[in-house]
């Protein structure tokens, strides 16, 4: 099977791929603007039919407790999907704009293989647990615990790295014995539906167990929130999005998974080498032009160094390749669309009216006249309260903020509404652990520590969101706990 563009125009509802009731939507190349091909664009008709066969499918077969048949269908997916590298690559390359060397890792080949770390928990994970005896009442009964799929999920994805989300989403879940709804973003529908396309084609997934439902229908995330049907939402994607759909998930009082936004801190402490400290920020925000949700995209250094962390990220900055996406060496391809340049470019434009300094970047690459490109910038002059060092950005814009001491620097990292991720650098391990300890993030790297894998949970504190993907933790965000006694 090839897996060209024209194929990727289905939706997968109840194991058929059928066309979408609103006809076909454009999908653009980030990278030079131009239109590539056509995805199915769902009707509110489509996503009820998909909630109708997820919950059949539920309801009515043996998926959520055939371990055996899941952890199967899950390897078959992802050989099939690996298979299928060098296609998906390309056009995983294409749709989002991603860096060629990352589809490597987190863009396509890391999330893809991690479904065989969910298809493993499905036969290993201890789905009965025995709790012994007890009197309760001065009556002696033997309890255990059984761990049950939660029923129908609902998963809402964004753009940014689709199929990382996707499948942290589906993976775990599917493994777990739900059915699932997956709603990608309208800007990366591909990545999505061409794993309906192998589902259909070239996996056992009984009819129904997994929908995929592209739209430029932003509402169908809202009917999939709200409707009874659906026992779970897994949402990632922005802060604003996620309380919407927290507030319209409570009419039906279903569970919420909730990926958000970020705003976390690089803090170097004065120990520190600060020119490999300031290397890595760079790299960390210049990455896939800094649409990343755990991104560091304040660098706190300490204020008796400032102009040497300046002087060291500038220049990092400038020697990280930018540009094409299809090249091996670049690191900083384009945004996704041109709403969000313009997003990133409004927040450029108010750094400076607040009174920041630019020290590199700020505009556009006069080398790219097509795409939606921006340069990598590094903003200075301002303080933690600048509405720069506390909104998400989403680009690749890092802002460097004066620390006075390892307590002030955890006081800046903390001072902000997020809580997603972070990194600290320096020699002295008490005062690193001190600030690990303080920092209050779902994760925290240690001079360069990459805590990306699939059994590591990840997600936030505070607005950053509600409970953990991946791991056993995120596994388990898809399980309901169920007790039983009987008299002993
Ligand atoms: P978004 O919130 O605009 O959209 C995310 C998804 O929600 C899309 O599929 C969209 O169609 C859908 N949606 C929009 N309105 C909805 C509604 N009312 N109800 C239900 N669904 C709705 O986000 P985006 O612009 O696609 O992605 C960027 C954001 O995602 C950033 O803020 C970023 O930080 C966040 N993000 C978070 C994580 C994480 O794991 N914490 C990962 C990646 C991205």
């Amino acid at each position: 099977m090839s897996l060209r563009p024209e194929s990727a125009s289905d939706l997968l509802i109840d194991g058929k791929l059928t066309p979408g009731s609103g006809g076909v939507f454009d999908v653009v190349d980030p990278a030079t603007e131009e239109v590539i091909g056509q995805a199915a664009d769902a009707t509110a008709a489509d996503m009820d039919a998909a909630i109708a066969a997820a919950r059949t499918a539920f309801d009515t077969t043996d998926w959520s407790r055939d371990h055996a048949l899941r952890a199967r269908c899950l390897r078959q997916l992802r050989d099939a999907l690996l298979a299928h590298g060098d296609e998906l690559r390309a056009l995983t390359i294409a749709e989002v704009g991603c860096p060629s060397f990352l589809t490597h890792g987190p863009q396509f080949e890391g999330p893809v293989t991690d479904l065989g770390y969910f298809a493993d928990l499905a036969e290993s994970y201890e789905w009965t647990r025995d709790l012994g005896t007890a009197k309760p009442m001065g009556l002696k009964n033997h309890r255990e615990l059984r761990s049950e799929a939660v029923g129908v999920v609902g998963a809402i994805t964004p753009w940014n790295f689709p199929h990382q989300i996707n499948f942290a989403k589906i993976g775990p879940a599917l493994a777990a014995g739900c059915t699932v709804v997956l709603k990608p973003a309208p800007d990366t529908p591909w990545c999505a539906a061409l794993v309906g396309k192998v589902v259909a084609e070239e996996t056992d997934f009984p009819p129904g167990v997994l929908n995929i439902v592209t739209s430029t229908d932003h509402q169908l995330g809202a009917q999939l929130s709200t409707d009874p049907r659906v026992d779970l939402i897994s949402f990632t994607g922005s802060t604003a999005t996620g309380k919407k759909v927290m507030a319209a998930a409570s009419e039906s009082l279903k569970k919420v998974f909730l990926e958000l936004g970020g705003k976390s801190a690089f803090i170097v402490l004065d120990d520190a080498d600060i020119g490999s400290a300031c290397a890595m920020a760079a790299f960390n925000v210049v990455t896939h032009a800094g649409q990343g949700c755990a991104i560091t995209t304040r660098l706190v250094v300490p204020r008796e160094r400032l102009d040497e962390a300046i002087t060291a990220t500038r220049d990092a900055m400038a020697g990280l390749p930018a540009g094409d996406p299809t090249d091996g060496g670049t690191i900083c391809g384009p945004v996704i669309s041109a709403r969000q340049r313009q997003r990133i470019e409004s927040y450029i434009e108010l750094a400076t009216s607040e009174g920041g300094t630019i020290e590199i970047g700020g505009g556009r690459p006069a080398d790219k006249p097509a795409g939606f490109f921006v340069e990598p910038t590094l903003i200075s002059g301002l303080d933690n309260s600048a509405r720069v060092a506390q909104e998400e950005i989403f680009g690749p814009v890092l802002v460097i903020i004066p620390h006075d001491g390892d307590d002030d620097a955890i006081r800046i990292a903390n001072d902000s509404p997020y809580g997603l991720s972070g990194m600290v650098y320096g020699t002295d391990e008490e005062r690193i652990n001190k600030v690990v300890n303080g920092v209050r993030t779902g994760t925290m790297g240690v001079n360069g520590g990459i805590w990306y894998s699939a059994d590591v949970p990840f997600g936030g504190f505070k607005q950053s969101g509600i409970g953990r993907e991946m791991g056993v933790a995120g596994f388990e965000e898809y399980l309901e706990t169920k007790a039983v006694a009987r008299p002993a």
